[in-house]
């Protein structure tokens, strides 16, 4: 069989305690493929956010490994990008040389001309324009930040994108804007993602198929589902998927 593009294999993480060490996860195997989207959904506090650091090379897994086309993942690195629910935008940089900042790092050799185009471009797909590029973190909405975030994650063009609960903070409104507007930046670039999120609608709407992660002392990835529906994708239902 092939191996899936992104292959996280008997994963484990434990983290000392006072009085011995807490197991957030163990023995967790589940693959990705190119182009997919992914949800993980699960009770708060039962290790999304850890796995996701574990995938985004910002935590080492205590067993097992992660490897993206084959190569093991190591330290944070531009070929995945990431977007918290807190933004974490340069709040010194306009909307758009927070974009420019990661995309002059990923391609050092492109002149000044190209990397704004190209960061404009990411902007505009995700409804910045009208002078709102220019504009700091301070002076943009929730939604508008989380734009930004967006634009910036997507504009790296990395092999992995992460996101970490990104609407959990948004007002419903502005999150189904939003949520469209990543379904469409999706079906134009084929960006792999792997998204946590605890809400169900939003897994269904986004994802090609969603991870259950059970709660408890000990979660693990209990089921997958593909979700059923094709591109440009509606609200649609969900059926088991045994075979993965
Ligand atoms: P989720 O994102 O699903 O809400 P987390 O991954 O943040 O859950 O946390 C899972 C469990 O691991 C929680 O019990 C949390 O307290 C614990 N945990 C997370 N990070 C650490 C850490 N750095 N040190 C100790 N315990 C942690
Ligand atoms: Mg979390």
């Amino acid at each position: 069989m092939q191996p899936h593009f992104l292959e996280i294999k008997s994963l484990a993480k434990r983290f000392p305690t006072k009085d011995g060490e807490l197991t957030v996860f163990e023995d967790v195997s589940f693959g990705l493929e190119r182009g997919e989207f992914v949800c993980i959904i699960g009770h708060s506090g039962c290790g999304k956010s850890t796995i996701l650091n574990v995938l985004a090379g910002l935590d080492a897994p205590s067993d097992g490994e992660v490897l993206m086309a084959g190569k093991e993942v190591r330290g944070p690195a531009l070929e995945r990008g990431i977007v918290f629910q807190n933004y974490s935008l340069f709040p010194w940089l306009s909307a758009l040389n927070n974009v420019i900042f990661g995309v002059a790092a990923r391609w050092p050799g492109w002149s000044k001309t190209r990397v704004r185009e190209h960061s404009l471009r990411y902007l505009h797909m995700v409804g910045l324009k009208d002078g709102a590029e220019q504009r700091k973190p301070s002076q943009l909405s929730g939604g508008m930040r989380q734009r930004v975030a967006i634009a910036r994650a997507f504009a790296i063009e990395p092999k992995l994108l992460l996101l970490d609960e990104p609407f959990g903070a948004l007002d419903a409104l502005t999150r189904g804007t939003i949520q469209d507007e990543l379904l469409k930046i999706c079906a134009e670039t084929h960006q792999t993602v792997f998204m946590i999120t605890h809400d169900v609608d939003e897994a269904i709407l986004l994802a090609d198929r969603i991870l259950l992660m059970t709660n408890g002392p000990q979660a693990r990835i209990a089921e997958s589902v593909r979700v059923s529906i094709d591109r440009p994708r509606e609200r649609g239902s969900i059926v088991h998927d045994p075979g993965y």
